[in-house]
């Protein structure tokens, strides 16, 4: 395995990752023409997407990208995402003024009775068992469809038209220079990926781009972490903190996605994330100290960077590394 010492501090090491592929970031799938070779992949200066995933809750995921965001708005264009769409909360921190709400709605089947014929191929393609056809009755269950558009695609008697039904909200403004984009699943629905969907479609690549991501490995972290150019992952050197740190990073290496760790809460617990991140050639990026400065500062909704302007440097050290990192593996041979 050829590698390169991330040279960011002595908690560095060795990264190897070679993947020349990129996800589409407008539909989410693997584009084709999005395969760009390492060598022709030419690095811009202001624009790199970060995402800030951790698999445990509780790590202090929001404070490092809340503080990862404030540090690099005095250096330049810097927009927030906060795609953890069932309790979004960076909004605490940032206090943005929202300046426009829009909702997001999947399209859910509306069955014309007078057209259905009662064939069944509706409810036989339905993955999600959304649509069921029984004895000259249709039944539809909009909170089980994902909106997939098969069942009215395969109608043949076109029956089946489509309405939105809404699942949840995007919210757009600023805090002060950091342009922010929340997502907010309403409650009582479960489908957080296509609110996730429309955060990201709101990613201005001009500058410097943070994801929040919600905490896990399922879905609606797949969803925010796909087509980033880096993801973060916050951890506490606890023995929970490393099991849920092992899953998160299994993720995003079947992401193709390179990532380093910040541990939080640093002193407590053992040595064993350490251990492991030197084992996997997994950069240990930042050590933040336990410290009940920054407890009390974030029970009063402040971010770690405005009580304590000290740690902006750290951020910036912090972002500076990760790009290094990257401009290393878009240089690096394919494996
Ligand atoms: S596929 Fe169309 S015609 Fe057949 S049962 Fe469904 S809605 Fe009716
Ligand atoms: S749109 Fe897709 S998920 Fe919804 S009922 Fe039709 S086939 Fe099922």
């Amino acid at each position: 395995m050829s590698g390169t010492r991330a040279g960011i501090g002595p908690e560095s090491y060795c990264i190897c990752l070679a993947c020349r592929k990129r996800f589409s970031m407008a539909n989410g799938f693997l584009d084709p023409s999005s395969v760009v070779p390492s060598a022709e992949r030419e690095w811009q200066k202001n624009r790199m997407i970060i995402s800030v995933a951790s698999g445990k809750g509780g790590t202090g995921k929001t404070l490092v990208a809340t503080s990862l965001a404030l540090s690099l708005s005095a250096r330049g264009r810097v927009q927030f995402l906060d795609c953890d769409v069932e309790e979004p909360n960076a909004h605490i921190f940032l206090k943005p003024v929202i300046e426009r709400v829009d909702q997001v709605c999947v399209p859910v089947p509306e069955v014309d009775d007078k057209k259905c014929t009662y064939c069944g191929k509706c409810s036989q393609v339905c993955a999600y068992n959304a649509i069921a056809v029984i004895p000259k009755q249709i039944l539809v269950f909009p909170h089980l469809c994902h909106g997939c558009g098969a069942c009215s695609y395969l109608c043949p008697e076109q029956a089946i038209s489509e309405r939105g039904r809404e699942i949840g909200t995007v919210e757009t403004g600023h805090s002060n220079d950091i342009e922010f984009v929340q997502g907010k699943l309403s409650v009582g629905q479960a489908m957080p990926t296509p609110v996730i969907r429309r955060v990201k479609e709101q990613i201005n690549c001009d500058g410097m781009v943070i994801i929040d991501v919600s905490a896990g490995t399922s879905c609606p972290v797949v969803e925010s972490v796909k087509g980033c150019d880096f993801c973060l992952l916050v951890t506490e050197p606890t023995p929970f903190g490393l099991n849920d740190l092992t899953l998160a990073v299994e993720t995003v290496r079947e992401l193709k996605i390179p990532c380093g760790v910040v541990i939080n809460r640093a002193g407590i617990g053992d040595n064993k994330v350490q251990a492991y991140c030197f084992g996997e050639n997994i950069p240990v990026l930042l050590n933040i100290p336990i410290d009940t400065s920054i407890a009390r500062l974030y029970s009063r909704g402040l971010a770690m960077v405005e009580g304590m302007p000290q740690w902006k440097e750290s951020f910036i050290r912090l972002s500076d590394g990760i790009r290094e990192l990257i401009r290393e593996r878009s240089g690096s041979p394919k494996r």
